[in-house]
């Protein structure tokens, strides 16, 4: 890791928030570094956006603390105003100065310098996002990607230590989305910027998170990179919010849980009520023409090429709910085909039934 990526950016210290009565946070910590990416993913109403108001200082601290850049900037009773805090924010639903030009909503937001000095850094910004080509017109007639860029220029422009982005892209049709998100992480990246970005789209925090905070009702579950939450999740929750699964019931007995597609180890205890997470890619799909005893005997419902991969819907012998499969080589299941399934431990998580999803 470089030096600058240990540079401290954002930290939020046992953070905890109520509207009146109702509380929303529950003592939330979180550490950002500058040139870092963390996404806040989770469900809806879980408090993610209550945590970047209060890191933002919209929100006035009630429990805990704000670090930014290495200082304090909020604990009860001391606040630095949103407008010092040296944070840009942006939303979905940011709003461009529509009686300025391009050029001057993004100039706007320059701290230093005369006129000709703050355009100079708004070209620059404007530059690094694609859309310099529109700097003297008016925000109008940009589609709704440029002006997203234009927003962003906008909130880099005071450069800002922390980037707070809630659900920026929400907006933007699909390939759009893709590019501009891109586009958008390489110049965080690039001014090493500390970014805090709220999504409940566990893709969308796969494909932009260096590293991802889960969060349910007011508190983070698990954090770390994509892969570690997709292949050691630590809960039901986690499991089942982060990534595909199949879902049995079964209970723990002499360190073992059985399932249809055969015996999986726990640590649980005996009589303890379990439920099995099993990723797509675990049930591993074999054309095997006789039964052996390490697999089960299936059915081909449907196939559905995505790229490279198959989506596989399968129905066991006996047993109602369909079953999916990701498979590699998915030109060998056409629907209708007999087929065996061996299942990968690996990619097969057991918790207790009593945990809430
Ligand atoms: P979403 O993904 O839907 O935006 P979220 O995870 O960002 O949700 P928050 O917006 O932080 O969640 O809201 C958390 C809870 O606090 C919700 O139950 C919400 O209804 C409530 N809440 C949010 N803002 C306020 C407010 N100003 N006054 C009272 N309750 C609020």
């Amino acid at each position: 890791m470089s030096a600058e990526k240990l540079t401290p950016g954002l930290r939020l210290e046992e953070v905890s928030h109520r509207y009146g009565r109702d509380p929303v946070l529950h003592g939330l910590s979180l550490e950002i570094a500058r040139g870092e990416i963390v996404c806040l993913l989770g469900p809806s109403g879980c408090g993610k956006s209550t945590s970047l108001r209060v890191a933002a200082g919209l929100e006035p601290i009630q429990e805990g603390r704000v670090e930014i850049a290495g200082k304090e900037v909020a604990r009860p009773g001391f606040s630095v105003p949103p407008e010092h805090r040296r944070v840009g924010l942006m939303f979905q639903d940011y709003a461009l100065f529509p009686h300025l030009r391009v050029i001057d909503n993004v100039a706007f937001g320059v701290r230093e310098g005369d006129k000709a000095a703050k355009r100079r850094v708004a070209m620059d910004l404007l530059t690094r996002l694609g859309v310099d080509g529109y700097a003297r017109d008016f925000p109008h007639v940009l589609s709704g990607g440029e002006q997203q860029r234009v927003a962003l220029a906008r909130a880099l422009a005071p450069r800002p230590v922390v980037m707070l982005l809630d659900e920026p892209f929400s907006g933007l049709d699909r390939r759009l989305r893709d590019r501009v998100r891109n586009d958008t992480l390489g110049v965080l990246r690039e001014l090493s910027v500390a970014t805090l970005l709220v999504t409940h789209d566990a893709e969308e925090a796969m494909l932009m998170a260096d590293r991802i905070a889960l969060m349910r009702a007011g508190a983070i579950v698990q954090s770390g990179t994509a892969a570690e939450l997709y292949e050691r999740p630590e809960s039901a929750f986690a499991a089942s919010f982060f990534g595909d699964v199949n879902i049995f019931e079964g209970t723990a007995q002499d360190g073992k849980v059985k399932t249809p597609l055969g015996s999986l180890d726990t640590v649980l205890q005996d009589g303890c009520k379990v439920r099995v997470f099993i990723r797509p890619e675990a049930l591993l799909l074999a054309p095997a023409p006789r039964p052996d005893a390490d697999s089960t005997a299936a059915e081909i419902i449907e196939n559905h090429l995505l790229g490279s991969v198959s989506l596989v819907r399968l129905k066991l012998e006996g047993a109602e709910e369909p079953l999916t499969a990701r498979s590699d080589n998915g030109a060998l299941w056409k629907a209708g085909k007999r087929v065996r399934i061996r299942l990968d431990p690996a990619r097969s998580f057991v918790f207790p039934a009593s945990q809430e999803m």
